[in-house]
């Protein structure tokens, strides 16, 4: 069984890392692996407070996924020889006024409907966590079991495992999906090229549907969603774990790394293909950051990004077997595609390796668009 990957994000190469573990021969085509939304996302893994008010199945796929991620990393650590800056330190969302403590007292008993834990805690409660939060935090909720990992060393452990697992990497663009008697045979790239395999991935972000050679009921239905986030750095620990807040009603977030990076994000907007970072993107997020926790001006500026979002028609993603035989699509990761890689890269994998679409995915099967 030979499968081809098309596009090297933390996605494709988390399928391409479990398949060639099951045996399966692996070629992933992207011209710049990792050069996208994988490079400039946050990190975040935090299912519920991402998770909107009836996306339930959405929402279980990602405590699925997040509750993979120390198994996960430990075995992608081990193979590839590098260290993924996984951490498991809960997420603390914090409450500046009347109406947000209203909207946490919502979000707790969601949580609690759900059998999930959730701490409450008051502003010096919160504070006694986070010394840095504004003292006019009023409350918050804690999420234990919420994390983040460095979405640019998972990706790097990711390319290195593929590298020993003996994966192929062809740095080009894949042009068009080539087809024989109705059914995905390979794909030929940018440089003119023909590459066969059994089977065909597509994992190209919000780039996925441009591939030339799709009849239109295989095309994945999927947007870019631009997002800008600023990295700063601090000499100390700054935060002991993410934490959120509404400001304004717009939600900012700030994730901790233990080498000193603080990555604030994220803006969110609908401007096709775009990656300008903006002065006013960069204002927002450094405003709404420092109402909720001031001292983030006195830090050091390292960078400001902007990456596509891989959005759905639902916000979910597009994952299994497309109305190509022999193409299968993972895709429309939207918000949550660091969050949902290992729940994605092993269901893919089973999915390559065996025929059968596990049941964990066959919600978001790319079918359910097609009425
Ligand atoms: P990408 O990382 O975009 O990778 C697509 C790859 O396809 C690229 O490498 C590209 O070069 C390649 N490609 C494109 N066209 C072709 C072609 N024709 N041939 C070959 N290769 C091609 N998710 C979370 O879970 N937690 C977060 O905290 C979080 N924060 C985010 C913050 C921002 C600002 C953004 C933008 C995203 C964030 N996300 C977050 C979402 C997450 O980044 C994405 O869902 C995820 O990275 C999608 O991964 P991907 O591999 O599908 O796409």
């Amino acid at each position: 069984m030979h499968v081809i990957i098309v596009g090297g994000g933390v996605i494709g190469l988390g399928i391409a890392w479990r398949s060639l573990a099951r045996g399966v021969q692996v070629t992933v085509v992207d011209p710049e692996p990792a050069s996208q939304a994988s490079r400039v996302a946050a990190g975040m893994l935090t299912p519920v407070t991402e998770a909107n008010y009836g996306e339930d199945a959405l929402l279980r796929l990602g405590i699925t996924s997040r509750d993979r991620y120390p198994s996960f990393v430990a075995e992608l650590e081990e193979v590839s020889g590098r260290d993924t800056a996984y951490r498991r330190d809960g997420t603390l969302q914090v409450a500046l006024d009347a109406d947000d403590l209203a909207v946490l007292e919502e979000l707790r008993r969601f949580q609690e409907s759900l059998g999930l834990t959730a701490e409450t805690l008051t502003g010096r409660e919160c504070r006694r966590r986070e010394p840095m939060l504004a003292p006019s935090a009023r409350g918050g909720l804690f999420a234990p079991d919420d994390g983040s990992v460095d979405p640019r060393r998972l990706s790097a452990a990711l390319l290195a495992a593929v590298d020993r697992l003996g994966g192929t990497l062809i740095r080009d663009r894949a042009a068009e999906v080539l087809t024989d008697r109705d059914r995905a045979v390979g794909v030929r790239l940018a440089g003119g090229d023909a590459v066969h395999a059994d089977q065909v991935v597509l994992a190209a972000g919000p780039w996925s549907h441009e591939l030339k050679g799709l009849p239109p009921d295989a095309v994945p239905p999927v947007r870019p969603v631009k997002g800008q986030v600023v990295r700063l750095r601090a000499p100390f620990p700054f935060l002991s774990g993410t934490v959120r807040g509404l400001v304004r009603g717009s939600s900012v977030y700030l994730v901790p790394r233990a080498d000193g990076e603080l990555v604030i994000g994220a803006t969110q907007e609908e401007m096709g293909y775009d990656t300008t970072v903006t002065a006013g993107g960069v204002w927002e997020l450094l405003r709404d950051a420092h109402e909720l926790v001031p001292g983030v001006t006195e830090l050091a500026f390292a960078e400001v990004t902007a990456g596509l979002r891989p959005g759905s028609p639902d916000n979910a993603p597009v994952l299994g077997p497309s109305a190509l035989p022999g193409l299968l699509l993972a895709t429309g990761h939207f918000r949550n595609g660091i969050l949902l890689t290992p729940v994605t890269a092993d269901a893919m994998a089973d999915t390559i390796a065996t025929g059968e679409t596990p049941e964990v995915i066959r919600p978001f099967a790319p079918g359910r668009f097609r009425d």
